[in-house]
């Protein structure tokens, strides 16, 4: 579980502050998929980015399964981010290394052996649908292929939470479907509890069970997405 507590982000940019989230209250339950919506300027990376400490949260605490995130050292800060997988609307793949590589990169930081790479690189491969891909460059992938090996390499510590900036925002509306399917297959298999930014309505409609809204780093609206597109 995800436990937000009266989070405050306040960046400070020469002398002059600027609040992007004001008092957040926000509890995301395992295995649930979780959108947070908003205009641009809102609040929602920053949000994200407080999730996994990218952002030093101003005021306000976040615990994910009990471990107080803003506590911890940075040894401890490293392993629980290696359970935090992210994918990113312009996927941040290394350019000059393969699919393969790429998929491997979080388990070389990990410093997991040769063996143990290969096994999960080609298991993650077929999750993800790009074995014929393997030794391919990102020049040479589609869009929807290039965002298939930002999950596969957001899943290759075995994460409890994945968390997706925009991961759709780039693609059109036949591979975002096919990538949508892709999260909710992994978040139903694995229980993996996924937290998505978005502005798209397919992607709050089709694939979150939660949302909330942000409004200039307030949440002004927040349930079920049945409940909130139901009402009149
Ligand atoms: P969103 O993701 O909804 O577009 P952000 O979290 O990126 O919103 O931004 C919220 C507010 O915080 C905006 O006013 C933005 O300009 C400001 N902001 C975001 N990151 C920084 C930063 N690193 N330094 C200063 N201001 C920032
Ligand atoms: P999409 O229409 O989904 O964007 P693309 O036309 O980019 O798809 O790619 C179609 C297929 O061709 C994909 O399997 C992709 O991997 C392959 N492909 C695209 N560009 C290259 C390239 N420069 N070299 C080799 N294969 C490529």
């Amino acid at each position: 579980m995800i436990s937000i507590k009266n989070l405050s982000k306040i960046y400070n940019t020469n002398g002059k502050d600027v609040v992007a989230l004001k008092d957040i209250n926000l509890t995301i339950n395992d295995g649930e998929i979780y959108g947070i919506m908003g205009l641009s300027g809102a609040g929602k990376s920053s949000l994200i980015r407080c999730i996994n400490m990218l952002e030093k949260p101003t005021t306000g605490s976040i615990s994910i399964n009990g471990t107080e995130m803003t506590k911890l050292s940075p040894k401890e800060l490293r392993e629980m981010r290696k359970k935090i997988g992210m994918i990113f609307q312009h996927f941040n793949l290394l350019m000059n290394s393969t699919v393969y590589e790429n998929i491997a990169f979080p388990l070389r930081i990990s410093k997991a052996k040769d063996s143990v790479i290969k096994k999960r690189v080609n298991e993650l491969l077929e999750v993800v649908d790009l074995e014929d891909k393997k030794y391919a460059y990102p020049s040479q992938l589609s869009g929807g292929q290039k965002q298939r090996v930002g999950i596969a390499r957001a899943l290759a510590n075995n994460p409890h939470i994945i968390l997706s900036d925009e991961a759709t925002s780039a693609l059109d509306p036949t591979t975002t479907e096919s990538i949508l399917n892709l999260l909710r297959n992994i978040n139903k298999q694995y229980g993996i509890t996924i937290v998505v930014i978005t502005h798209e309505m397919s992607v709050i409609r089709n694939l979150c069970d939660r949302i909330a809204v942000l409004e200039n780093g307030i949440i002004i609206e927040e349930g079920n997405v049945i409940d909130i597109f139901s009402n009149p």
